[in-house]
Formats: C-alpha cells, sequence, structure tokens
C-alpha cells in the first residue's frame, strides 16, 4: 500500500492544499471539506517523479506506451504485470485473467485487424471489465498520464481522446492536467488581465515533475497550434458556476 501526494480545493469555501492518502482509502470516494465540510471537494493527484521511474525502470512503462504497436501478445503480459522485454514468457501473479486479456486481445485483433497502442489495449481490458494488473494505473497517476482508475479526481470525461493517444506524452500530460483542474482544454476561461490563468496552474502542478519552463512552453504552443488548446468563446461564460 502506498501513500498518494494529492492537491485538494474546496469549491465553496476555496480552501486549497495538499494531503496524502493510502491508495486504497475508502475517504478517496467520501470527500467532504475540512473545513466548511461541503461535500465533493476535487483532489488532484500530484504527479510522482519516484515512482513513475520505479515502473519505467521495472516495466519500461514510458517506452511501451510512446510504442506505436504493441502486439495482442506483448498487451496481455504488460497488463499481467510482466515486462516482454525482460521475461518474454512470463508467469502471471494471475494467470486466469492474463489468459482473458490474451483471448480477448487477440480475437479483436483477429476481427479488426490493424496497429494498436499500449493505450488502446488498456482502454479494452477496460471497457470489457476485465481484470489486469493495477502497476500501470499506478505509473500514470504518478507520472500524470490519463486517468488511472476510480478515484473522482480522474474521472473528467476525455474527448478528441483516440487522436490525444498519437501527441508526445509530456503534451499528453498538460491537457490532461488541465482536466485535472476541472477545465475543458478547448474552452479555457480567459484569464483577467495581469492574473495567470490555467496555463499558470497547471505549469504549477507541472513544475514539480523537473521538466523546464521552455519545454513547457513549446509543448503548451504546440498544443494551441494544433488545435487541442483554445479559448472559451468571450461571450459564453467560460466557467459555469456548479450548485
Ligand atoms: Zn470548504
Amino acid at each position: 500500500m502506498t501513500d498518494v501526494l494529492f492537491r485538494y480545493h474546496c469549491a465553496e469555501c476555496g480552501n486549497t492544499g495538499e494531503a496524502s492518502l493510502p491508495d486504497d482509502s475508502p475517504e478517496w470516494d467520501t470527500s467532504q471539506c475540512a473545513k466548511c465540510g461541503a461535500p465533493d471537494l476535487e483532489r488532484t493527484i500530484c504527479p510522482d517523479p519516484a515512482r513513475a521511474i520505479w515502473w519505467d525502470e521495472l516495466m519500461h512503462a514510458s517506452r511501451w506506451w510512446a510504442r506505436s504497436c504493441v502486439e495482442p501478445e506483448q498487451a496481455a503480459l504488460l497488463l499481467s504485470g510482466i515486462n516482454p522485454n525482460k521475461d518474454p514468457k512470463g508467469t502471471p501473479a494471475n494467470p486466469e485473467a492474463h489468459r482473458e486479456l490474451l483471448a480477448e486481445f487477440t480475437a479483436i485483433q483477429k476481427t479488426d485487424p490493424r496497429i494498436r497502442t499500449l493505450a488502446q489495449w488498456l482502454d479494452v481490458a477496460r471497457t470489457k471489465g476485465i481484470p489486469y494488473d493495477r502497476w500501470i494505473d499506478e505509473w500514470m497517476e504518478a507520472a500524470g498520464i490519463g486517468s488511472g482508475g476510480s478515484k473522482k479526481a480522474r474521472a473528467a470525461p476525455v474527448s478528441n481522446e483516440s487522436k490525444e493517444k498519437t501527441l508526445p506524452p509530456r503534451q499528453q500530460m498538460i491537457l490532461q492536467t488541465i482536466r485535472s483542474l476541472g477545465k475543458e482544454p478547448t474552452a479555457l476561461p480567459v484569464p483577467p488581465k495581469g492574473k495567470g490563468g490555467v496555463k499558470a496552474e497547471v505549469w504549477k502542478v507541472l513544475s514539480k515533475s523537473g521538466a523546464s519552463k521552455d519545454t513547457f512552453d513549446n509543448d503548451w504552443q504546440a498544443l494551441r497550434d494544433g488545435d487541442y488548446i483554445a479559448d472559451a468563446p468571450a461571450n459564453e461564460p467560460a466557467d459555469p458556476p456548479t450548485t
């Protein structure tokens, strides 16, 4: 069991801060502001470079994630907690789940042959409800990529998803961070003059992962150029109040 660091924000009283909870704590689902008691406290999981590096070394997580084509057999092993680079035959901790993943992936590849990424195989496992090894959720959480599991803060809907998965991981991370702050990347509220707005908030989160500001600025501009990031229309309320 590991503790997960997160930032919290209360929409009612504005109370913010950082805290950590054990990974499997029931408190993830019963969030309440400690100050005013308002329900639905927003939590944003903080990227944790040390944990991300751990999975990168053990599972080559970033490399498999970035690979443009992952075979069904490789995906089934990876999602069973085995790195095919290190252990191509592997003995999964849960052989039944591994067989189920392999059967499903092989069937899909046969009926709908195309090049698939690890992210796409993971989607299949999640959509079909096939149990998979949680290491990948932990890694995504730690690396600040995508939405890992059931925690409220990561439940933001993803549009444009398949297109985004072709972006470099750093740029995906920016889009995911925007969503974790409760904003839609293609409808960012325009900040009042002199204020930093969403970009500054995102940088505050991502600067902890050791990224350089120049790289971040370049990635942000590339996302704007590709229309992945856009401002909300000026005549509409950018951030409708929730009741
Ligand atoms: Zn509050």
